[in-house]
């Protein structure tokens, strides 16, 4: 029996997708062949790729001036890339630290350059988002995590920049309207809104790819990447088909409507939150609470159990919180349902 999901990354995946991706691992199409099995370079795949860089560009209102690349190695690679590609000798790059993964991206450009802490919240253990710096004009990019995966926080607007804005968009990408065109480099960890965990989705304007210096190492090159079509090697072809699903999905849904009920979700499980007397929510600030995970604690370590408990069996998993914080923390992907969130509910209000 399929459990109810309300784990991090990976994330539930809607069943059209499950059911559409085991299909085509038996067969793809009327190939002959396991979509496991088809040539990175074969017709198949080339149509794979090309119409997920198309649905990316259409779901997020940009046109040709951006590339759409596939990159192997998840979120963490990227928090690698950018600085070897954007952080050049004699710059530096700002970073606001708004949670745990904002944190490891800065620590991670510091290893190649010199990478800065603007602004940061991690004095109040990352349950508010810290104010707004000002940002000196030189940088060679400001980076920003759209929404704080651990700590429950979520920019809903960012103010605006003159300098080059860089976001890790991992766990919000196609949550809400947003206007990507601010952002020459967006990229995202796919295993939440967007796929199956091993790849990022990565979008940057062709401009800043004339920027990338020409002593890096191919794979490690977005200008080489681009260049090679997101198959310099042999590429994740079954990762990539399984997000081309899911942007299939996202698109047959439409933002507006996918943006509407995660509000309404989100909604119904803060307001039980506030409204128990078992349970806290990790972030007081209204404005910053996260659309798409929900941090919590529950009065007593007993409260905690039973609850988790319930959930066990009641076939629901992935509440608990992450192993660096505790707590309790349910995700809200594009991919739950609210009639799912109402059944949380209905425990949460029996503990
Ligand atoms: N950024 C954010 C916002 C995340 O939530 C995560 C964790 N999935 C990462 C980056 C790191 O992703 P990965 O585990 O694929 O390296």
């Amino acid at each position: 029996m399929q459990k109810i999901n309300f784990n991090a990354g990976p994330a539930q995946l809607p069943p059209e997708v499950l059911h559409e991706a085991a299909q085509s691992v038996k067969q793809y199409k009327k190939t002959g062949m396991s979509v496991l099995e088809l040539p990175h370079r074969g017709k198949e795949f080339l149509e794979i790729l090309e119409e997920s860089k198309t649905l990316v560009k259409k779901l997020c209102g940009i046109g040709h001036e951006y590339e759409v690349l596939w990159l192997q190695g998840g979120g963490r690679m990227q928090f690698c890339m950018i600085p070897m590609n954007f952080l050049l000798a004699g710059k530096n790059a700002g970073y606001i630290d708004s949670g745990h993964w904002s944190h490891e991206a800065a620590e991670y450009a510091m290893y190649y350059g010199n990478a800065q802490i603007l602004a940061s919240s991690q004095d109040s253990n990352y349950s508010r988002l810290p104010d707004w710096p000002q940002i000196p004009s030189d940088l060679a990019y400001l980076h920003v995590t759209t929404n704080n995966t651990i700590c429950g926080t979520q920019w809903h607007s960012i103010p605006k920049t003159e300098v080059p804005l860089i976001a890790d968009m991992s766990s919000d990408i196609f949550s809400a309207k947003t206007d990507y065109s601010r952002y020459p480099v967006f990229y995202a960890a796919v295993q939440k809104n967007l796929g199956a965990a091993g790849l990022a989705l990565v979008v940057i304007r062709k401009d800043m790819l004339g920027k990338t210096p020409v002593i890096l190492p191919p794979m490690l090159s977005y200008s080489m990447q681009a260049h090679e079509n997101s198959i310099l090697n042999t590429a994740n072809v079954f990762g990539v088909y399984v997000s081309l699903l899911m942007l299939r999905w996202i698109d047959a849904r439409g933002i507006d409507a996918i943006e509407k009920e995660n509000i309404r979700k989100a909604a119904l499980l803060y307001e039980t939150i506030d409204n128990s007397t078992s349970f806290k929510a990790h972030v007081t600030e209204k404005a910053h609470r996260s659309l798409m995970n929900v941090c919590f604690t529950a009065v007593t370590t007993e409260v905690e159990q039973s609850f988790l408990a319930m959930c066990e069996k009641n076939n629901i998993t992935g509440v608990k919180g992450h192993r660096s914080v505790g707590g309790l923390r349910v995700s809200l992907y594009n991919a739950v349902t609210y009639g799912q969130v109402e059944e949380l509910v209905d425990l949460m209000k029996s503990v």
